[in-house]
């Protein structure tokens, strides 16, 4: 199914489309200043914000195939930006892991998106909120056709209680925090998330979206079972 370039669908397409273009664009400056290519330091990112993993799931990670992922290791491990670990999970495997300098090259290069965060900042609270809804359910759709892999999001966790409270502004529970939350605090990846059951991720989504839930529903089972 091909999008109409005036269709909303061809529209946000397009929008999206600009984003990644600057995105693009502010990654290979920052990666001129750093002397890292963007997928070195998209995997410097993953590595600081997920923690020590292997080089087939920090591939993954990252959407990129294991060889290239192999390649940036090697090309950063010669930097001194990361090293091999044994694997915190499995004591006999190995895994990839930041060093003190990397994250310190990560330090230097965190306002790469700066422009992108202020023009987030500018929007008030409910365009902020619906935007993290929208995006939530965006990758969703795409995580179902199998597009990408399962994301640490909030609306596949086996913490998320979704719908539960009758404030608007926090009708959502995080059980893992104990906590109410509302759209514009939702995750798109979470450090502390833990793939659902697939029941639970079906029921979940029912509430969190009752609207397009029995669209997606479907496919949802095989996208939910995997692990992140
Ligand atoms: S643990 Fe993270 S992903 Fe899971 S519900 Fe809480 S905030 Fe969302």
């Amino acid at each position: 199914m091909s999008a109409n370039r005036n269709s909303v669908e061809g529209q946000v397409i397009t929008g999206i489309t600009k984003l990644s273009q600057f995105l693009r664009t502010a990654q290979w400056r920052s990666g001129s200043e750093t002397g890292l290519t963007p997928t070195q330091m998209q995997l410097l990112r993953e590595l600081a914000a997920k923690g020590p993993m292997r080089i087939g799931a920090l591939a993954e990670a990252i959407g990129v195939a294991q060889p290239t992922a192999t390649d940036a290791f090697e090309a950063l491990r010669r930097k001194e930006l990361v090293e091999k670990k044994s694997d915190p999970r499995d004591g006999r495997a190995v895994a990839a892991a930041i060093t003190r300098d990397g994250h310190k090259k990560l330090r230097s290069s965190d306002n790469w998106a700066d422009g992108l965060t202020a023009a987030i900042g500018g929007l008030d609270q409910v365009d902020r909120s619906g935007l993290l809804r929208g995006l939530t359910k965006i990758i969703r759709g795409l995580q179902v056709q199998r597009a990408i892999p399962v994301q640490r999001m909030c609306v596949t966790c086996r913490f998320f209680q979704p719908n539960v409270y009758d404030d608007p502004a926090a009708p959502h529970h995080c059980a893992f925090v104990d906590a109410a939350f509302g759209d514009a605090s939702l995750r798109l990846d979470c450090g502390e998330h833990e793939v659902a059951p697939e029941s639970q991720a079906e029921a979940a989504w029912r509430r969190f979206a009752p609207a397009t839930g029995a669209k997606n529903v479907d496919a949802s089972p095989a996208a939910t079972s995997e692990a992140p």
